[in-house]
């Protein structure tokens, strides 16, 4: 047994040597002992096995070599250096130790085994060798790493839902769909740390699915944008889980390899689909977090799952705090903002400018003729003209300029920042695009629409929103008494372009 090793640490010896005993005796006793024994002579030589320790290493075979030769080879390779070492030390100091080593059992198996060695004397009082036990701890090492495996799922599982958490926590007060996309792609990179995903969200008409978040490297989530027919999750209404990308049915929006596969979750809420959320199952590697990677498919379906009926919940309530806040600020028909929500805009954004020293231009946009069109193409005609005209004039917003509806045919436009020349040109722009617009309705052309403009400035023209409007208003009627489809500007006789 001059071989002999361990894994472990050498237990301190808090006992001597075991009481001389005959041989023979030990032998007798040991022989049929529900437990592996065995035992050494002086050099370390195995000089005897008991039956169940034959059973375990060779079937019980007494054609294989006893001792140190099964025991060897019987050794997994990695395990023999390590417990060689321990071996030796208890053997030259002759102290009792204990090893865990793996071993192969006669059915090819490797097991995990305990070795406890203690020394023995003589009837001479001399050291004459060791005798020692091998229990299989397999099963109990098995449990242990089930049980760690539990609690570092457990622990993983605890940290995804704190971040569930917080990211419900922040889409409650976003107040757009916009806003909530940055905010998504940062927590799911820590809920889905190593593993890359999109979420696909139905744009307005509920023709197209589009990206609104993406993370990590995967390139087989690389369409931007997909059809719903794309997806088996989409159109099913249900997780579909794909396990390696053999033989499985993948989605069409997957391109080339998934890697070890993925999930796609549908992000449905009350009845509504949303869009979906597509993770993969293998992960993207070099990725800096600590946690360790134990979860099962099972789990990772389940943590994708909640994640999109989280999202799904968040992003429908959001939708609807954003129709509420519209309806209460948007015109219905032309889309723009109303009156009311322009008279409290221009008050605060008036106050602002003055505070800021900049200046403000507001245009006032008056259909030409309108009650004409009304009366000779019918009022839907009309609504029609209304409509396009503020889409054109929406089309051509610049950051921080807000088009408002003022009253039945007058559109207002606030450009903060701007002044009086630079509203000038875009109302030109405008006017100009109007006239050459072709409004087609029911595949009738309406021809000669055109509108007329007035201009006004703060603080030229005044520094109230009722002084900023009267002064646009009067520029207004100056342009339709001049003859109409012009702008007039505050201060100017005609427009004042470059
Ligand atoms: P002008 O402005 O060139 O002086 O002539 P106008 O005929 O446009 O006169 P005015 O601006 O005073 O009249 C507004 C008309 O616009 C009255 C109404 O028939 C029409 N109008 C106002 N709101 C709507 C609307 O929502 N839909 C339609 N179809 N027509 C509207
Ligand atoms: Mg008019
Ligand atoms: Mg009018």
């Amino acid at each position: 047994m001059d071989k002999r090793t361990s894994k472990a640490a050498q237990k301190p010896d808090n006992h001597g040597p075991l009481p001389a005993t005959s041989d023979t005796d030990f032998r007798v006793v040991a022989e049929d002992a529900p437990v592996m024994l065995w035992l050494t002579n002086a050099e370390g030589k195995i000089v005897f096995t008991n039956t169940r320790w034959k059973k375990f290493v060779c079937a019980g075979s007494d054609t294989v070599p006893l001792g140190n030769d099964a025991w060897v080879d019987a050794l997994h390779p990695d395990d023999l250096g390590p417990c060689m070492q321990i071996f030796h030390k208890a053997f030259l100091e002759h102290r009792s130790f204990q090893m865990e080593y793996r071993l192969r059992r006669a059915d090819g198996q490797f097991r995990h085994i305990l070795d406890t060695g203690e020394p023995y004397i003589n009837k001479e009082g001399k050291f004459a060798g060791f005798i020692g036990s091998s229990t299989d701890i397999t099963d109990r090492k098995n449990h242990e790493n089930q049980l760690r495996l539990s609690q570092l799922e457990l622990m993983q599982h605890n940290q995804e839902m704190q971040f569930i958490n917080e990211l419900n926590s922040y889409l409650q007060v976003c107040v757009s769909l916009e806003e909530t996309h940055s905010i998504i792609e940062y927590y799911a990179k820590k809920i889905f740390a190593h593993y890359s995903g999109v979420l696909y969200l139905f744009d307005g008409n509920h023709s197209m699915v589009e990206t609104a978040a993406r993370w990590g490297s995967a390139n087989c989530l690389s369409p931007k944008v997909i059809a719903p027919d794309d997806c088996w999750a989409l159109r099913q209404g249900k997780v579909h889980v794909v396990e390696g990308d053999e033989d499985a049915i993948l989605c069409n929006h997957i391109i080339g390899h998934c890697g070890q596969g993925y999930v796609c979750a549908p992000v449905i809420a009350q009845g509504e689909m949303i869009g979906v959320l597509t993770v993969t199952l293998g992960t993207d590697g070099g990725s800096g977090d600590k946690r360790m990677l134990t979860t099962s498919v099972e789990s990772r379906r389940r943590l994708i799952a909640m994640a999109a009926d989280n999202l799904a919940m968040a992003l429908v309530s959001l939708k609807l705090r954003e129709a509420l806040r519209n309806r209460s600020v948007r015109d219905p028909l032309t889309k723009l903002f109303n009156r009311r929500y322009l008279e409290e805009t221009l008050t605060r954004e008036l106050s602002s400018s003055k505070r800021n020293g900049q200046r403000l231009s507001v245009i006032m946009i008056d259909i030409d003729h309108f009650k004409k069109y009304n009366d000779s193409y019918g009022h839907d005609a009309g609504d029609f003209v209304l409509v396009e005209i503020a889409e054109l004039v929406a089309s051509k917003l610049r950051a921080g300029d807000i088009a408002c509806r003022y009253g039945g045919e007058e559109l207002v436009l606030v450009m903060p920042g701007a002044p009086k020349e630079i509203a000038a040109t875009r109302a030109e722009y405008l006017r100009d695009a109007i006239e050459k617009h072709e409004f087609v309705y029911r595949g009738k052309s309406l021809l000669g629409v055109t509108v007329s403009a007035g201009i006004a400035e703060c603080p030229t023209s005044g520094d109230t929103p009722a002084l900023l409007m009267k002064a646009a208003d009067a520029c207004l009627y100056r342009a339709k008494d001049s003859g109409r489809n012009r702008v007039v500007v505050a201060g100017y006789e005609s427009v004042p372009l470059d």
